[in-house]
């Protein structure tokens, strides 16, 4: 078996479709090599021995340590220096790189190949002693936490001690001689902790290093980014392995990341940041602030300090030749890490750049506009849920706003929250239902559960590439990074900024858009949805082939889902209007009621009422299907809570408290949501759902004579398991309808259906089918009875049982395609055999869902239908589930 993969020089083993083998660094090392870009010199260890490495109780395979001795070689022989060399030593970088990018989750060591006599063959070998000393106790610094984990603060301490001692401010200030002396600091504080002296083989610290790359794989940082971004464990990672260039040799020399456009907003702009005279991590660890590439970056972030594009015009010429053939390369925004050592140029990575909502949706247009991409590519490229942010509020411009200062728009949307100080109180006081702003002074991959529990993030320190804003924008959380002015003292609990001073707990606000921190809380606004947004969801139109529906219950959300381009209400359930005003009193009449007599007087008073609202919806769908279920709780989700209510509803009825109170008792069961409800009650009390119908109908001949639309109600009986039951509801909805349009002298266009929600509704398909002229699955109550799961109590285990892998996903976020779903195939291969022509949706939460969506899709139904907000992600799922 081939374990190592060479590149450099022209050439590479790889290639960029080989993610999967190599990882996403080492592939795309491999390409950019190949493509004759200036790589230097490396090989990748591949992603099949980390796999051997755990099935094989962390041994390796016998053949690699020949391979790697012979990549090894290669790299000498380009690069001309030997591994180990006192006089002139090669060094190397060890980085991990899996398939699937995750940044900052694995540890990379720098300057490997140092040792007490080749650092003094550095020294004489680069002309710079400083350099090499300097170099030699980063690499001391990195092999120590991440191989022999001694804790960073302890060298970190090591470090402010001299300063302190010696009156220095920054690193900078330290010589040669400084460094020498931390470095025996560094090597007594290693022999303390580990009882062993640092490895002064190169060969072995390269070894350790590997393993150390390949056990962190399985380190609890990269397990919580693999268990939030769904990772099996089994992909593994590969470890990289390439020859060290240096931009920390003096002010000929940079070190800097770039995205070929911006990521913020799309545009088609040079994007990046560099820091002269640095190594490696100095630019996104934010230790210092970072300078602009380019000119227009400098003056569009008020920075003062001189752009790239000035400070080594050649070199940044070659890196825009560079950026510009990776983008029609790679057909798509990338992002870069490169390295300048004495004016020459490094490209040292490139992965498909994150970017924001809005950004996807301009880069993916921009790209069809410019010839790179078609328009299925386009559709394929925007993430569906991304879509959500875009449906973020952002600050209302009106609102009064007390704006305490400014940092970096890292992420965009307004967020407002309560200050925490720590990723631990987030997501604690997250859990706790609060809404909280995430306030650090930097943040590090420990801080990942944190912040993915608040709202937003704040730091002080960092720029736009910082951790904070990559992973915020990856998570599509608010964030401002480095907004300097502030102070977070964690010890004290207090933020402060040049006038106030705010506590744990205290309200603010923050601007991802604009950068601005504000105090308190400030109204937001919702989005408009033009632009960019509206010419990708015409194409997603144009290519979907199901319809995209709304569950509407109300005018108000009906407008909203026109809004977002819904084609119909797919589930309107009437009894959400119940709640509304002074309704509930009649309705709680009809339900307290002790005979029919009683019963239809309440009816009577909710009739109007109901109808007004179905003309509105009618109205406002305007010739759009609108499916209408009739009564589907349990009667007495409606009672009254407690005595005060009791109490004021018997006043309010006149009706005697005791026996209001004995008719709730009755009303009581023990298992609701499998009891009395549904067509049940429909077959109980005949003269609710006769209200219902009237209602609908009465409504739809108002609104197409009156106001001359066309309406397509469609009734949808829910609950139903048994065929006689639709046929005895059937028959009483088109008794109704007829004598409505009797009296009106109008006919009117409707289907009768039923919700599939029953294993054996899907079961007996067929029958059922011979009356329903449509199925609408839903797939919430049909979980619920497929699993024998309750919704509202599984909470308390579904985590567990994800966890620890016995479910893969929660079943009422994902459809469970296996079983749940296998009865929506048998139940679409029934109702079709029966009935050829019959209308077939789903109407759970699980319409909104984009891999749902794809199973609906595969299933053969002709739409989905989700909440108003989700519309429009439906829109882009189910276009991509139709490619
Ligand atoms: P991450 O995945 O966290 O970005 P990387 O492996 O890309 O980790 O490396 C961390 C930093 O070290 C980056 O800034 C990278 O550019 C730098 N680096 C990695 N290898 C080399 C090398 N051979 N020479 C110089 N700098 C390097
Ligand atoms: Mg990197
Ligand atoms: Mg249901």
């Amino acid at each position: 078996t081939k374990w190592v993969y060479s590149f450099g020089a022209g050439t590479a083993d790889g290639s960029a479709d080989m993610k999967n083998l190599l990882g996403g660094k080492g592939a795309n090392l491999a390409e950019m090599s190949s493509l004759g870009l200036p790589v230097p010199a490396g090989f990748t260890i591949t992603t099949e021995v980390c796999t051997a490495y755990y099935d094989n109780d962390r041994r390796y395979p016998d053949e690699l340590s020949g391979q790697l001795d012979e990549a090894l070689a290669k790299i000498e022989a380009q690069v001309g220096v030997k591994f180990g060399d006192a006089k002139d030593p090669l060094l190397v970088s060890v980085r991990s790189g899996a398939r699937a990018s995750m940044p900052g989750m694995m540890d990379t060591v720098l300057n490997l190949g140092l040792n007490d006599e080749t650092v003094r063959g550095l020294a004489t070998a680069s002309g710079d002693e400083r350099f090499a000393y300097d170099s030699y106790r980063r690499f001391i610094q990195m092999f120590g936490d991440v191989v022999l984990e001694v804790d960073h603060h302890h060298f970190e301490e090591i470090l402010e001690l001299h300063k302190e001692d010696r009156g220095y401010s920054m690193d900078t200030d330290l010589n040669a001689e400084d460094w020498r002396k931390v470095i025996e600091g560094f090597k007594a504080k290693i022999v303390e902790e580990t009882g062993e002296p640092f490895p002064q083989n190169p060969k072995d610290q390269l070894w350790a290093a590997v393993s150390a790359v390949f056990g962190s794989w399985m380190n609890q940082r990269a397990i919580t980014y693999r268990r939030l971004h769904a990772i099996p464990a089994s992909w593994g990672t590969a470890v990289n392995v390439q020859a060290m260039v240096f931009g920390n040799m003096g002010d000929d020399c940079a070190t800097g990341v770039a995205f070929t456009r911006d990521p913020s907003t799309g545009e088609n702009i040079f994007y990046g940041e560099y820091l002269v005279n640095a190594q490696g991590e100095d630019v996104v660890a934010g230790i210092r602030t970072p300078q602009h590439l380019t000119i227009q970056g400098k003056v569009a972030n008020g920075s003062d300090l001189p752009a790239m594009e000035e400070v080594m015009p050649e070199v940044f010429g070659q890196l825009n030749d560079v950026r510009l053939r990776l983008e029609k390369h790679y057909r798509d925004i990338q992002d870069v890490e490169f390295t300048v050592q004495r004016g020459t140029l490094y490209m040292l990575q490139t992965r498909a750049g994150k970017r924001t909502a809005p950004a996807a949706l301009k880069i993916a247009v921009d790209f069809v506009n410019e010839g790179l991409i078609t328009k299925e590519e386009a559709i394929s490229r925007v993430d569906p849920a991304s879509l959500d942010q875009l449906l973020h509020p952002t600050l209302d411009p009106d609102a009064p706003r007390h704006v305490l200062t400014r940092g970096l728009p890292a992420s965009p949307g307004a967020a407002s929250g309560k200050i925490v100080f720590s990723a631990d109180a987030a997501e604690k006081q997250a859990a706790a239902g609060d809404t909280v702003i995430l306030c650090r002074i930097e943040t590090s991959p420990d801080d990942i559960h944190g912040m993915h529990a608040a709202k937003g993030i704040l730091t002080t320190r960092g720029g736009m590439t910082s951790h904070a804003a990559v992973v915020a924008r990856g998570m599509g959380r608010a964030c401002v990074a480095g907004a300097g002015e502030l102070r977070i003292d964690y010890k004290t609990g207090v933020l402060r900024t040049r006038t106030d001073e705010l506590r744990e707990g205290d309200l603010i606000t923050i601007d991802g858009g604009s950068g601005e921190v504000m105090k308190g809380e400030v109204p937001t606004l919702q989005p408009e949805l033009s632009g960019d947004f509206g010419i990708l969801m015409g194409w997603a139109d144009s290519i979907r082939q199901m319809e995209v529906r709304a569950n509407a219950d109300t005018p108000t959300d009906c407008r909203t889902a026109r809004d977002f381009g819904a084609e119909g209400v797919g589930l309107c359930r009437t009894e959400h209007m119940f709640f509304e005003g002074e309704r509930i009193v009649a309705v709680r009449e009809m339900i307290m009621a002790d005979n029919e007599r009683e019963r239809r007087a309440a009816l009577a008073k909710i009739l109007p009422m109901q109808r007004q609202d179905f003309i509105e919806i009618f109205e406002i769908m305007d010739g759009l299907p609108v499916t209408i279920r009739l009564l589907d709780p349990p009667l007495h989700e409606f009672l009254p809570h407690g005595e005060a209510e009791l109490a004021e509803f018997a006043e309010a009825s006149n009706m005697p408290l005791d026996i209001v109170r004995s008719r709730a008792g009755k009303l009581n069961e023990n298992n609701p949501m499998l009891g009395h409800r549904g067509c049940r009650l429909g077959i109980s009390y005949p003269e609710i759902y006769e209200m219902q119908v009237r209602a609908i109908f009465e409504a739809a001949a108002h609104v197409s004579k009156e106001l001359d639309k066309s309406v397509e109600p469609e009734v949808m009986i829910p609950l139903i398991a048994v065929k006689r039951e639709i046929e005895i509801l059937k028959e009483l909805v088109d008794r109704v309808a007829q004598e409505v349009m009797d009296a009106e002298k109008t006919e009117i266009k409707y289907l009768v259906g039923t919700m599939i929600e029953l294993p054996r509704a899907a079961l007996r398909a067929s029958e059922i089918a011979e009356e329903a002229e449509f199925f609408s699955f839903g797939t919430n109550d049909l979980t619920q009875t497929t699993y024998g799961l309750s919704r509202d109590d599984a909470g308390s285990f579904l985590g567990t049982y994800e966890h620890r892998g016995i479910i893969e996903q929660d079943p009422f976020i994902s459809l469970d395609d296996e079983g749940v779903g296998e009865l929506v195939s048998i139940a679409t291969e029934r109702g079709q055999a029966q009935r050829p022509d019959i209308k077939l949706g789903i109407c759970g939460e699980h319409g909104g869902d984009p891999s749902s969506i794809h199973f609906c899709q595969k299933v053969g139904l002709d739409y989905v239908s989700c909440s108003p907000y989700r519309v429009p992600i439906a829109r882009l799922a189910a276009a991509q589930a139709a490619l």
